[in-house]
């Protein structure tokens, strides 16, 4: 059985919950989602897989570090330790991951903008080439971020035309769309696949 944490702080959460579902489905694999607010849910989970969903990173922050709650320094640490356990994070998951801002390095190797599509445009489909999965996504941006660099220790994992909008360090791949909206559940079963092969893809 494999245990997959949800981070629920805020957003995009119960989308992925579907999404997870059917990748576990096609891919035949028994899947647990474990619900994630606390830093004491994930210490009771230790889970094989992460996902940390889109929504808005500004009130992630809040409830995330709130002493109530305590998930976000907590997670960011047990995913310091943990390099092997794949980490899907998307759009403010993505943003978290590259900019965790609890004293530690990036979980990813890039620097994020947010909101940085600016109003006109802060909502937009593309059909992406994700070279991770070797083959077209359609990627669905809301409010999204930007990748302004990506270092050597990010590998480039999708594409919109010349601008990357998905790297990968490790296992832990950051993703400036959300995944979840589209029928393609490509990044889900790679999440699961990865985990079920112990980490490595
Ligand atoms: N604009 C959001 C932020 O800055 C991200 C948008 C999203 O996750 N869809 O956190």
């Amino acid at each position: 059985m494999l245990r997959v944490g949800l981070v629920m702080l805020q957003g995009a959460r119960h989308v992925h919950i579907a999404a997870l579902r059917l990748a576990a489905d096609e891919s035949d694999i028994e899947v647990e989602i474990h619900e994630l607010r606390k830093a004491s849910d994930l210490a009771a989970a230790d889970p094989h897989a992460i996902v940390i969903p889109g929504g808005e990173s500004t009130t992630m922050r809040l409830t995330g570090t709130d002493p109530t709650s305590g998930l976000l320094p907590a997670l960011f640490e047990w995913i310091r330790s943990n390099d092997t356990r794949p980490v899907l994070g998307t759009c403010a998951g993505a943003i978290l991951l590259a900019d965790p801002q609890d004293g530690g390095g990036p979980l990813v190797d890039a620097v994020i903008d947010r909101n940085a599509y600016g109003r006109q445009a802060d909502s937009f489909q593309a059909t992406l080439e994700a070279s991770l999965l070797g083959r077209d996504f359609p990627g669905v941006f809301i409010r999204a971020p930007r990748f302004l660099s990506n270092g050597e220790g990010a590998e480039v994992a999708v594409l919109h035309g010349d601008e990357v909008v998905g790297v990968m360090t490790g296992n832990r791949l950051a993703l400036t769309f959300h995944p979840e909206l589209s029928a393609d559940i490509g990044f889900h079963r790679w999440l699961l696949e990865t985990a079920a092969n112990g980490g490595s893809a």
